[in-house]
């Protein structure tokens, strides 16, 4: 390889909007076939809205809003961000959070006007010996928000697919990838996402090391694996991955641990980055 034609492919990379941490990825984006993306941030804009608070019997809305607001305001999760900004609509000042803790993937914690409050998922609950509350419709993400031992509401939250991310897909495809949708959420918002953007395989309700092993899966199957995802979640499994990729509005754990970042937020970005390494890596041999 010839560091002038890799300058140029970099180069080019950097005007297409997609940053290369060094010329030696560019191997691996010849043999990749299959494609694993995280859902929310990636296939989803990530930019969601709360769209339901739901209190349990006996509870409000507000004190829902407010103590499970105050605890994401320290998360910089796309679904933490959505519920603390519904809650800054009811409450102008959010209390202050102690001893703020999050789990990957899973939820957070702290303590909030002397409760001990945790936000979300129902398995994240059980763990700490808490009953979570049943939910409506599978479809949709809902987080449980907890405190003093009991769970106290339920919120949902909705996300959108980005306009771009079937088409993306498509092309994906036409250049020999398979793609497998990796998330953290339920099975069956998961599937209705995989459906809207032509995924068949789907792999649901993992914790970030469950990411991690579907990926290894996929390598032992004698594949050659790219992950593309956004979050502290992915980093895992980004690390893992033959061809780690991570989105530009990412976390700088996602970003660090990937061998190329997309400055624009758009997965036809990596069908470009394929292709125009690809034709690198032709112009160097
Ligand atoms: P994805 O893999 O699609 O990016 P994540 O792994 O980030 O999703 O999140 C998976 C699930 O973990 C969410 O659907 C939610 O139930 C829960 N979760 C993660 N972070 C938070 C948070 N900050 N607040 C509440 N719930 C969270
Ligand atoms: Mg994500």
């Amino acid at each position: 390889a010839t560091p002038t034609a890799l300058m140029v492919g970099t180069g080019r990379g950097a005007q297409l909007g997609i940053l290369i941490t060094g010329p030696e990825v560019l191997e691996s984006t010849r043999t990749v076939d299959a494609i694993a993306l995280d859902k929310t941030g990636t296939v989803t804009t990530g930019r969601m809205t709360v769209t339901d608070v739901t209190p349990a019997p006996g509870e409000r809305t507000i004190d829902v809003l407010r103590l499970a607001g105050a605890v994401e305001d320290a998360s910089e999760h796309p679904l933490a961000r959505a519920i603390a900004a519904a809650a800054r609509t009811r409450v102008t000042d959010l209390p202050p959070v102690e001893g703020f803790a999050g789990t990957a993937g899973s939820g957070v914690s702290g303590v909030v006007e002397g409760h001990a409050v945790l936000v979300g998922r129902a398995d994240l609950l059980r763990a700490r010996g808490i009953d979570p509350l049943p939910t409506g419709d599978a479809d949709l993400t809902t987080v449980q928000v907890a405190w003093d031992g009991a769970a106290r509401g339920t919120i949902t939250v909705g996300d959108t697919v980005r306009p771009t991310s079937a088409d993306a897909i498509r092309r994906l495809r036409e250049l020999g990838l398979e793609p497998v949708l990796l998330t953290g959420d339920g099975e069956s918002v998961a599937r209705r996402v995989a459906a809207q953007v032509g995924i068949d395989r789907v792999v649901a309700g993992v914790l970030p090391e469950g990411k991690v092993d579907a990926i290894r899966a996929l390598q032992d199957q004698g594949r050659t694996v790219a992950m593309v995802g956004d979050g502290v979640n992915d980093a895992a499994a980004l690390a893992q991955a033959d061809l780690g990729v991570a989105m530009g509005t990412g976390t700088d754990a996602a970003i660090a641990a990937s061998d190329l970042t997309l400055v624009r937020d758009d997965l036809l970005a990596v069908v470009d980055a394929l292709r125009l390494s690809r034709a690198t890596l032709r112009t160097i041999r």
